[in-house]
Order: C-alpha cells, then sequence, then structure tokens
C-alpha cells in the first residue's frame, strides 16, 4: 500500500465535520481576517512558479525584479533542510502548536529577509538610485 493510500484511508476513517460545523468553521476564518491587521509593505515583488506539480523543481519560487530587467531571485522552500524545534516533552498539544506555529514564523520571516536582501542588492548594482516598489502582501502571487 502507497504512503497515498495510506493517507486516502486515514482521511477516510477521520469523523466529518456537519455542514453547521463548517459554516462555522467559515465564519470563524473570515471573521479572523475582517479583525487581523492589514499586511505591512513589502519591497517583496509577486512570485512566479515556473515549474509544474511533478516537476522536479516543483515548489520553486521565482521573484522577478519588478522594473522587468530579467533578474529574479528564487526561493525553494521544500528543499531547505528541515529541523522539527525542541519540544518538551511535557507541551500538551496547545503548546506544541504554539512552538510550531513561533517556528514556521521564524522560518517564513528569516525567507522574507533573505528575498528583501536580495533585492535591495540586486536594486543597488543594475537601478542604482531607484527604490523598489511597494506593495502590500508579499505571500500572494
Ligand atoms: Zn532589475
Amino acid at each position: 500500500m502507497s504512503d497515498l493510500q495510506d493517507l486516502d484511508a486515514l482521511l477516510a476513517s477521520l469523523p466529518k465535520p456537519s455542514l453547521a460545523e463548517q459554516l462555522a468553521e467559515l465564519e470563524a476564518a473570515r471573521r479572523a481576517a475582517a479583525e487581523a491587521p492589514p499586511p505591512e509593505p513589502t519591497i517583496i515583488p509577486p512570485f512566479v512558479s515556473p515549474y509544474p506539480l511533478h516537476h522536479p523543481r516543483a515548489g520553486l519560487l521565482r521573484f522577478p525584479c519588478a522594473l522587468n530587467c530579467g533578474w529574479s531571485h528564487e526561493e525553494w522552500p521544500a528543499a531547505e533542510p528541515f529541523e522539527l524545534p525542541p519540544i518538551p516533552v511535557t507541551a500538551d498539544g496547545a503548546e506544541c502548536s504554539r512552538i510550531l506555529s513561533e517556528h514556521a514564523t521564524a522560518r517564513e520571516d528569516e525567507r522574507k529577509r533573505r528575498i528583501e536582501e536580495a533585492i535591495r542588492r540586486h536594486f543597488a548594482e543594475a537601478h542604482a538610485g531607484q527604490e523598489p516598489p511597494a506593495r502590500t502582501d508579499w505571500r500572494t502571487p
């Protein structure tokens, strides 16, 4: 049995939420999104995913220069080494979730810092005197 078949069997065995539970979850997500602070402006341009799902380099993200000069910065999160943070054996589910969320946020912040640094370096070398244009959300394409 393949891992995907194992996963399908596992997912099929999980209890299914009712329609009311699904709607309540959707409404809670909408409420949280509406109450969240607006995203900070960033110089990171919209990314491109140049490779399809089953390509050996699938998941690679390309951040082209906002001035369309042909330069781009690439990130490949799936190829980065992944280490779980240390989790105390006494941690309950909420504590585990908090530790994993902080770890994921730190990795995302590090990636954002690396991309912004590459863009600033590129602008200093290729577009001296110009500021990279800012936009509001760097995660969306
Ligand atoms: Zn450029």
